[in-house]
């Protein structure tokens, strides 16, 4: 195959994917378990289903020796086609949790194409009593049936990527690699859409030298297929009253991650990653920290002030997203940003101490919005909880005040308190705070050698050495020699409050109201709304003109509210309005920078012939700073994107599958602009 030929597959449109249709046959012990009426086939057997996946799957792979044996320090990777009720992967979890080192780690990766409801999912696991625990944590982060990649963490150890759409579409986005397969879905003669050669040729790329698989078919098309695409496989006992099944392994997979037209996005290959340095305490650092932190890496979290004292200090933060009319990749970065942000919280801070998702109207206050909106429902069928379109009068229903808007309604979107999240994340185990401002990097963990991890000097002359430094200093990321090409707008943002008078009776949003500013339901009697949006503005004094602005704003998108605020007795006047002001940054795309530092002098050099015509690619992969990271360019909506970047991050340092598409990582590449400017031509060489 050409390199040209082996480049992903677009992605496919953001949409909700047809659900399963099941019916629930019994059998002659009266027990009942699921079945696909669209594929007339059975998801697990229905006599000894545990039994069957244990036989296929987990025996004949070798999991529990190859559990047992496992040193990591990366997650074994389990890749499986078809997840449907979750059994077998829910098996693998417990033989893991059986057979590997306490300290060890798994990593699931599972695709669907019909995903069940969370009620047929429950229904279909209360087969196995012994499941209970991990069918609910299974269960309570379930996604909403979206195309993409949904992250779930199951516990401390054990992480599941769901990848919602095609086998072979989705595991030809997959960025990772896998140990062992489960070849699973319905048989080839009920469902020959799914086994196809392009499912063996994407299972060979994501494949690490060595990965096992196992399969309840012989079909020829399977065979035939796994042949062509490089495996080696063998007949086997199958389990019951089946004769046969395959197992086999590939020793030499094909290159993994080719980028033939885009090869400065080529990771860099991981190296050790025992003591990292995040440098910055706000949203993106104190994320990048805790994701490594859960991963057992140690890490020094480096901030000049304390956590959450920047732009991620506010006491109320909307976690929300704009996406646009039209479907793009930044978009699908945000949507995914925004439900990883939620199920995350989740698993956080189960009883939503600093976080609600009580949902978030974002209306359409004027005619322009309006089409605008328009537009994106008629381009996007999600699914309901997780964008609608909705009136002005159920707008009003769902925000408990009155609206005259119409708008778009994230059911699941809501405000967190970045303040009160950032410390809580600076205090995870295994991350050490350190009061203190890097003024400088330099590559050698001994100053001087260059030879392996960084020497960071502070201000006051101290050094630290790490193996790997995180960036995530917002405005400032920029400000040191290796990350000086990337650029960074700083925009200055004021938010308003006012504190209630208590004992009285005063109108109480149910939902966050975005309009042009936005404003949370009140907590602990505080009204925030804002915020002003200053682009090169790094002024941090208070101003009365962006209270009157923030209140203009409000008064705009919610009339009735502000009028009852007043009636009641509330004091709106700028003079008496209290509020914060913080500078955030963005990219010229508004995308964030998530990922490895590229080494701009030599892109240029590299890439210079790009200048010249555009389809010139050369054959070189990226250069980048070993072991240097970013996360920054957040804007005002780090709440939805940075967890998920910090999980981009440390699912690269520590060699592991990604949490997004290769396409989206592609997208939220630190190194875009510097390629964008040299087919410009602006590059400065
Ligand atoms: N592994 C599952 C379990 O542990 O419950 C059972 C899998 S069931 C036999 C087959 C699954 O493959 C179904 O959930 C079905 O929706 C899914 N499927 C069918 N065609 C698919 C395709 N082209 N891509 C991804 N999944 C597909």
């Amino acid at each position: 195959m050409s390199a040209a030929d082996d480049r992903p597959a677009p992605l496919p449109p953001l949409a909700a994917l047809d659900v399963a249709h099941l019916d629930w046959p019994r059998d002659d012990t009266n027990s009942e378990a699921p079945h696909s009426s669209a594929f007339d086939d059975v998801y697990f057997s229905r006599h000894d289903g545990r039994a069957e996946t244990e036989h296929v799957f987990i025996n004949a792979n070798r999991l529990p020796e190859r559990f047992a044996a496992w040193q990591g320090p990366r997650p074994f990777v389990i890749g499986e086609t078809g997840f449907g009720t979750g059994l077998n992967m829910l098996c693998a979890w417990a033989a893991f949790e059986r057979h590997a080192p306490a300290t060890a780690r798994l990593h699931l990766v599972s695709t669907e194409r019909f995903p069940m409801s969370r009620d047929d999912l429950e229904r279909a696991l209360a087969a196995w009593p012994d499941f209970h625990d991990k069918a609910g944590r299974l269960a309570a982060q379930w996604p909403a049936p979206l195309a993409g990649v949904h992250r779930l963490h199951l516990s401390a150890r054990v992480t599941l990527d769901l990848h919602f759409g095609d086998s072979a579409e989705r595991l030809g986005q997959l960025d990772g690699r896998v140990d062992a397969w489960f070849l699973d879905g319905f048989a080839p003669s009920k469902n020959p859409d799914m086994w196809q050669p392009a499912l063996f040729t994407a299972m060979a790329r994501a494949s690490r030298p060595g990965a096992t698989l196992a399969t309840f078919t012989c079909a020829g098309v399977v065979k035939r297929g796994l042949t062509a695409a490089g495996f080696a496989w063998r007949k086997v006992p199958g389990h019951g009253r089946k004769r046969e099944m395959l197992a086999g392994e590939i020793d030499a997979p094909p290159h993994h991650d080719p980028r033939p037209n885009t090869p400065w996005f080529t990771p860099p290959s991981a190296q050790p990653a025992r003591h990292v340095a995040v440098i910055g305490a706000g949203l993106a650092g104190t994320t990048v920290a805790e994701a490594l932190a859960r991963r057992g890496v140690a890490v020094t979290l480096i901030e000049r002030e304390a956590p959450g004292a920047g732009g991620s200090g506010n006491r109320q933060g909307a976690l929300y997203v704009k996406l646009a009319a039209e479907t793009n990749a930044q978009s699908r970065v945000y949507l995914s940003g925004l439900l990883y942000s939620r199920r995350w919280l989740t698993t956080l801070d189960p009883e939503r101490t600093f976080w609600d998702d009580c949902g978030v109207l974002q209306l359409a206050t004027n005619e322009r919005e309006a089409k605008r909106q328009a537009r994106f429902l008629a381009n996007h069928t999600l699914p309901e909880d997780v964008v609608a379109g909705v009136d002005a009068e159920a707008a009003s229903a769902r925000a408990g005040v009155a609206i005259d808007s119409p708008g778009l309604d994230y059911a699941g979107a809501g405000w967190v308190r970045p303040d009160l999240l950032c410390a809580r994340l600076a205090a995870t185990p295994g991350i050490t705070l350190h009061r203190g401002e890097v003024s400088e990097i330099t590559p050698g963990a001994r100053p001087a050698t260059h030879e392996g991890g960084w020497t960071l000097t502070l201000k006051d002359d101290e050094t630290i050495v790490a193996d790997q430094v995180v960036v995530a200093t917002a405005a400032l990321a920029n400000r040191f020699a290796q990350t000086a090409a990337l650029p960074l707008q700083p925009i200055r943002g004021q938010v308003s409050a006012v504190r209630l008078p208590k004992g009285i009776d005063l109108p109480r949003l149910s939902r966050v109201i975005c309009a042009g500013g936005y404003v949370p339901p009140a907590t602990d009697g505080i009204l925030s709304f804002g915020a002003t949006f200053a682009p090169h503005d790094t002024d941090t004094a208070l101003r009365e003109a962006d209270h009157a602005a923030n209140l203009a704003e409000l008064e705009a998108s919610l009339p009735h509210f502000t009028a009852a605020l007043r009636k009641a007795g509330v004091d709106l006047a700028p003079e008496q309005l209290d509020g914060r002001v913080a500078v955030r940054a963005a990219s010229p795309d508004k995308t964030p920078y998530a990922g490895p530092v590229p080494d701009a002098a030599r892109w240029r050099e590299d890439y210079s012939a790009l200048a010249k015509d555009s389809r010139r690619i050369p054959d070189t992969p990226g250069s980048h700073h070993p072991g240097l990271w970013i996360s920054a360019a957040h804007g005002s909506r780090g709440l939805a994107s940075a967890p998920l970047c910090a999980e981009v991050i440390a699912s690269r340092i520590c060699d592991e599958p990604l949490p997004v598409e290769r396409t989206l990582a592609d997208h939220l590449h630190p190194g875009r602009r510097l390629i964008s400017e040299l087919i410009k031509g602006q590059s400065k060489a």
